[in-house]
């Protein structure tokens, strides 16, 4: 990776959030290729990739295998230390309770999220745990950021996922009136 210096205006700083989530977006790929949710998330120090992650619930068995604390697990493994102090993690969703919660223990400086989760979301949509004025620690966030591109990467593969679904039904619907020929629409 080539060393890129990045004067600190807001500029810049927009630019190189924009530059992160693409790369979020890519790991959010290698989750949808493995049938999981795409969703992913890169932590960043001193602009270097400190950790990668993207979900993997399914595959591993695990609940709290999101992108988000893949990545932490990795950030703290390359700094060998569990406070990630200045890191900022990128992530194509806004993150849930339980990474919201894994990020206030890592002591990370900022996360910066793409599509916001009405549903899930726990930095600002459901709740705003990161901000929360009880935390002892608070988390800068800057939300939006390529937000319609990662909206549209969940959509597809939502979409993608029902027209599947509905293929499967529709055979399995085909192959029942094949052996019966009773036509039962089952409906
Ligand atoms: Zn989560």
């Amino acid at each position: 990776m080539t060393e890129v210096e990045v004067s600190v205006t807001e500029l810049a700083e927009m630019n190189d959030d924009e530059r992160w989530m693409e790369y979020a977006m890519t790991l959010a790929l290698k989750a949808q290729e493995e049938g999981e949710v795409p969703v992913g998330a890169v932590l960043v120090l001193d602009n270097q990739v400190i950790g990668e992650g993207w979900n993997r619930s399914i595959g591993h068995h695990d609940p709290t295998a999101h992108a988000e604390i893949m990545a932490l697990r990795q950030g703290g493994n390359a700094v060998q230390n569990y406070r990630l102090l200045d890191a900022t993690l990128y992530v194509t969703l806004e993150p849930c309770v339980m990474c919201a919660g894994a990020m206030i223990h890592s002591r990370i400086r900022r996360v910066v999220y793409g599509a916001a989760d009405a549903k899930t979301g726990a930095a600002g949509s459901l709740m705003d745990i990161l901000r929360h004025p009880g935390m002892n620690h608070q988390i800068e966030i800057t939300s939006g950021v390529l937000a319609d591109a990662c909206s549209e990467q969940l959509s597809a593969f939502f979409r993608f996922r029902r027209s599947q679904k509905k293929a499967l039904r529709l055979a399995e619907r085909a192959a029942q009136t094949g052996e019966t020929t009773s036509g039962n629409s089952a409906e």
